[in-house]
């Protein structure tokens, strides 16, 4: 069994999350991936990790696929919350189906997630649950009311989850991105909210790259268990808003 403790992370089968299974990785870790797609994940040649293909809505496949992980590997010593959408658009035009599947993913899936560990990091008195915000979780933006609305309540929730277990020595760290460079706007269907969205990112020299997200959350991971980083945003320095 590899000597450094299981991480999860959500949403790796692209972007932010496969940079962030790659670097934790290299660091020494046993991971369990999740995402729908378990092929990219798999693709990414990891060694120790078990790729499972779990929607985070799913609580039972959640719980099984964590239960598997930690036969093999150990229990959960970090749980990186990262799966999420991003659906741009005019709200008057937005359809319900895409303001739901917002606040089911961006919230409900995050909050699955803490539900199948939390308990244990309390009764093991340790561990750290990093919720991957964003920008829009601190500021608003146009055309992102309900993204924006997901992300205020991630960091809400994340807020205060770490003060009610902060007695308990676990942490809850918020990670909030500015524009990184994936594949989250292209899913939006409104073409002028994509295209802006990429036009601003080449004016100002080009998006973060996944990696310097990862690069964040592990710094905040390997600060001792008596260092909470409680929130960083991680910005393009050119990005104004
Ligand atoms: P990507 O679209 O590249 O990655 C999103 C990931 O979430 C994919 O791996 C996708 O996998 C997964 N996912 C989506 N829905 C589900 C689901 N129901 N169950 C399980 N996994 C799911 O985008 P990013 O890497 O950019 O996004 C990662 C996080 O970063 C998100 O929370 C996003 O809100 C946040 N963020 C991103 C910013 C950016 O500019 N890119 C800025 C600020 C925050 P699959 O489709 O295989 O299920």
């Amino acid at each position: 069994m590899p000597s450094k403790p299981l991480v999860i992370i959500t949403g790796a089968s692209s972007g932010i999350g496969a940079a962030t299974a790659r670097l934790f990785s290299e660091a020494g870790h046993p991971l369990l991936l999740l995402a729908r797609r378990v092929e990219p994940m798999e693709s990414l040649g990891l060694p120790d990790c078990l790729c499972r293909a779990v929607d985070v809505m799913d609580l039972d496949g959640f719980r099984a696929a964590i239960a598997e992980a930690e036969s093999r590997y150990g229990q959960t010593d970090c749980l990186v919350n990262n799966a999420g959408v991003m659906f741009c658009a005019d709200p008057a035009r937005q359809s319900v189906d895409e303001w739901q599947r917002m606040i089911d993913v961006n919230i409900r899936g995050l909050l699955n997630g803490i539900h199948l560990v939390l308990s244990g990091m309390i009764a093991r008195q340790g561990g750290t649950i990093v919720n991957i915000g964003s920008i829009a979780g601190v500021k608003t933006f146009p055309k992102h009311a309900v993204y924006c609305g997901t992300k205020f309540a991630v960091h809400a929730i994340t807020e205060t989850i770490r003060e009610e277990v902060s007695g308990s020595d676990v942490r809850l760290v918020n990670v909030a991105p500015g524009m990184v460079e994936t594949d989250l706007v292209n899913s939006s269907t409104d073409q002028d909210a994509r295209d802006g969205w990429w036009s601003y990112a080449n004016q100002i020299g080009g998006a973060l790259k996944p990696e310097s997200i990862a690069q964040s959350i592990l710094f905040a991971y390997q600060m001792p268990q008596s260092v909470c980083v409680r929130e960083m945003i991680v910005c393009p320095t050119r990005q104004e808003p």
